[in-house]
């Protein structure tokens, strides 16, 4: 007998070609809200002002200033015009940098957060918000910063650039990796994840070729509900936390890191998590699932060493040091020399 507990999120969920026009306006009425202030950052102002124009009088205003990894500052003046346009609600239109700005005003205003990704993040699925002082990332987990409604349109991720395309699939991919092997996950979790990373290796190819196909947009974000969903319902290990160092301290790129990490932080874990590898293995058809993920990813572009991405090699040890000394589930137990391994790999880009 499997044991287990499982804890569902009270969210709702769209997935429609055009519903960032056509379901928004209903998600807000259904709701009950009839001011509510649309957050993007600025690269996705044009599109959040479509979905504001659809909202027609239930919309104060569009606020296009997030930014990656929510600088304080930044959270501060949103909550500012939140007050100042008495808004009742949030629409956040983007990546997960504009949902990540929506999670902290909904955790500073208490007000209720839509959210209208574009990305494959999957913030939109977790509890989790993330907030940038001094240079310095605190992340948390508030069940107030979960959207009340999500609505996935792939019309919307139709212009998602098809480098920013493989990445943030292998991103999503990440999530249902580790929610895998995760303490808390249980049978509906797996077969979520499974299905997520299946969804999305099947269509990041397509979209390779053709960014615009929206059929392959449509069962990429499919992917990314269920990696993010699967993400929302675990704790998260090694790959993450160490994404997050890389990322927070070292300023390196989010997507990018998690696509050159993933096959060798799984390498590393495989022998403790054989039933993971099994899933894994399944929907990518491979009986070696890190391999074939770096595979995947490099033979669609994606970059291949830390080194690329900026890290210098003397950061190695300090990052290592760094995943090393905080506490959080992993299957294999962490320790700095291990780390500094996978790290050393995935910095020269060896075969994991
Ligand atoms: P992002 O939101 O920063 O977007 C990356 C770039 O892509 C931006 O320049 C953006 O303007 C552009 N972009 C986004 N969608 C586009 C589209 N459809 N077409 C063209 N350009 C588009 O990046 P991201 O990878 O989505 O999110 C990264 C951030 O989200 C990080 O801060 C990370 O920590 C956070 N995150 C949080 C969670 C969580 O659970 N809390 C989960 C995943 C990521």
């Amino acid at each position: 007998m499997r044991e287990f507990t499982h804890e569902a999120r009270p969210m709702r969920v769209v997935l429609r070609a055009g519903a960032s026009v056509t379901a928004v306006p209903d998600e807000v009425e259904r709701l009950g809200l009839r001011r509510v202030l649309v957050v993007s950052g600025p690269r996705g102002a044009a599109t959040a002002r479509t979905v504001a124009d659809a909202l027609g009088d239930a919309c104060v205003g569009v606020h296009a200033e997030a930014r990656m990894h929510v600088p304080a500052e930044v959270a501060d003046r949103a909550v500012e015009v939140v007050h100042a346009a008495d808004a009742d609600g949030c629409v956040a239109v983007g990546g997960g940098s504009a949902i990540g700005l929506g999670k902290v005003i909904a955790l500073s205003t208490g007000l209720p957060l839509t959210a209208v990704p574009s990305t494959y993040s999957g913030s939109e699925m977790t509890p989790v918000w993330g907030l940038t002082e001094d240079g310095v990332k605190r992340t948390g987990r508030d069940p107030s910063v979960l959207p009340r409604s999500v609505v996935y349109d792939p019309e919307l991720t139709r212009s998602l650039p098809v480098a920013l395309t493989v990445t943030s699939g292998v991103n999503a991919v990440a999530h249902a990796a580790e929610a895998l092997y995760a303490p808390d996950a249980s049978p509906l979790v797996a077969l979520t994840a499974e299905e997520g990373v299946r969804a999305m290796v099947d269509a990041l190819p397509e979209l390779a070729a053709s960014p615009v196909d929206l059929a392959a947009r449509g069962r990429a974000l499919y992917g990314a509900w269920l990696c993010g969903a699967a993400l929302g319902a675990t704790t998260m290990g090694l790959h993450h936390k160490l994404c997050h160092v890389l990322g927070g301290t070292f300023g390196l790129p989010h997507a990018e890191t998690h696509t050159v990490l993933l096959p060798y932080v799984l390498a590393h874990n495989a022998p403790a998590a054989p039933a993971a590898m099994t899933s894994l293995g399944r929907a990518l058809d491979t009986d070696d699932a890190p391999l074939a993920l770096r595979e995947l990813a490099v033979g669609l572009g994606a970059p291949r060493t830390l080194a690329e991405l900026g890290l210098a090699r003397a950061d190695l040890t300090v990052a290592a040091r760094a995943a090393a000394e905080q506490a959080y589930p992993n299957p294999r137990k962490v320790t700095a020399e291990g780390v500094l391994d996978l790290l050393r790999a995935a910095y020269h880009g060896v075969r994991p």
